[in-house]
């Protein structure tokens, strides 16, 4: 049986002829992307960011990838998904990703689902589900909009681990809170 080789965290420096996939059924790759996806949402989290990572590959092989940076970035455009799409165009050299995959955590915000369908994104895989801002079934489902574009889409892979990290982060923010208010005013 083919073991799925995880990485410890996300390699900026995957050596493309080193990561062979072909060998993976689809749901293995899925899972792996994902995977990495998840490492970069940690990195996130460690920033203080709400932990949603975003990895895009094109004919099996990364060409972009991004964190959530509202925070730090200090611009509510700072999603990862954009900045996975805006490093996968600079990458390929043209706006049409017509033969990418995103991996993404966390279901897509509406902006992030505008930039997928004008990117021309063929498939989209993502995590947990956003019942506050999803827009690819969620709160509105985008994609069964007539517009020029409908990606296939493939949720819930690695739900429970995606959910788990943003539970653990907003868990810890609250805790945190919490201390701030109860500490002695000086
Ligand atoms: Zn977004």
């Amino acid at each position: 049986m083919n073991e799925t080789p995880w990485l410890s965290g996300f390699s900026r420096e995957i050596p493309p002829e080193l990561l062979d996939l072909s060998f993976f059924s689809r749901e293995q790759e899925d899972a792996f992307w994902m995977k990495q996806a998840l490492h970069l949402a940690e990195e996130a989290a460690v920033l203080g960011e709400v932990p949603v990572g975003a990895v895009v590959t094109w004919e099996g092989k990364p060409v972009g990838w991004g964190i959530n940076r509202r925070e730090t970035g200090k611009n509510a455009l700072c999603h990862g998904e954009v900045e996975a799409i805006d490093a996968a165009c600079r990458r390929l050299g043209g706006w049409r990703l017509w033969k990418a995959v995103l991996y993404v955590t966390l279901e897509p915000c509406p902006m992030c689902t505008g930039a997928i369908i004008n990117a021309r994104i063929p498939r989209l895989v993502f995590g947990a589900k956003d019942p506050k801002a999803g827009s690819c079934g969620s709160v509105i489902d985008l994609f069964a909009l007539p517009y020029n574009h409908r990606p296939q889409v493939c949720p819930g892979v690695m739900e429970e681990e995606c959910a788990g990290l943003l539970r653990t982060f907003f868990q810890a923010l609250r805790q945190r809170r919490k201390e701030e208010k109860t500490e002695p005013q000086r």
